[in-house]
């Protein structure tokens, strides 16, 4: 019914989180009656995230430098690292303005069933971090669901024979990620974190 352009679209679209087809098809239709120069800078602006956006060569976190801004501000703590799974963490754990340190972006939780070993994730980084002597404390803040979970047990396993391992406190939604948890709550649980 649709033409191939416009089925491609709304194709495209339905790959978007929380976008069904019908939701796809209001954006398409959205875009076609859209001013040209409108939609073209929705095109360019995707364009330039995908060529300038890259991963924080200390951190894992995005960037647009070598290094992310957090881990070029002279002002953190480097004494602490806060481990997370997706850069987006990063942006959930900075609104509560309780931390002051440094992060570390896993790129990931371990799922064995599908198939994400300790060797896809960025743990190899985070353990040259540690060998840097600096660190005193990992604060392992992955998400509280099952996966979430099976990494920071990993983790703790491997790092608290070097350094000072802690996790967040509970209070955090079980099975939800820190994305969706509120600051006030996600503040509350940096501030609570325990020994692991
Ligand atoms: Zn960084």
């Amino acid at each position: 019914m649709l033409s191939p352009a416009v089925e491609n679209l709304v194709t495209q679209l339905t790959k978007l989180p929380g976008i069904g087809r019908r939701s796809a098809q209001r954006l398409t239709f959205h875009l076609l009656s859209a001013r040209p120069e409108d939609a073209l800078e929705l095109a360019r602006a995707i364009e330039d995230v995908k060529s300038r956006v890259r991963f924080c060569r200390e951190c894992g976190n995005l960037t647009e430098e070598e290094l992310c801004p957090i881990c070029a501000d002279p002002r953190r703590d480097r004494t602490v690292i806060c481990v997370v799974e997706q850069p987006v963490d990063v942006v959930s754990l900075e609104r509560t303005a309780e931390f002051r340190g440094l992060y570390h972006v896993l790129g990931g939780a371990l799922s064995p069933i599908d198939g994400v070993e300790p060797s896809d994730l960025r743990i190899a980084g985070l353990l040259a971090r540690i060998d840097g002597g600096e660190i005193q404390e990992i604060v392992l803040a992955t998400n509280p669901t099952m996966t979430g979970e099976a990494t920071a047990a990993y983790l703790a396993d491997r790092l608290r024979e070097r350094v000072r391992v802690t996790r967040l406190a509970s209070g955090l939604p079980v099975g939800g990620d820190l994305e969706y948890a509120d600051e006030v709550t996600l503040g509350r649980a940096l501030a609570g974190r325990r020994e692991m």
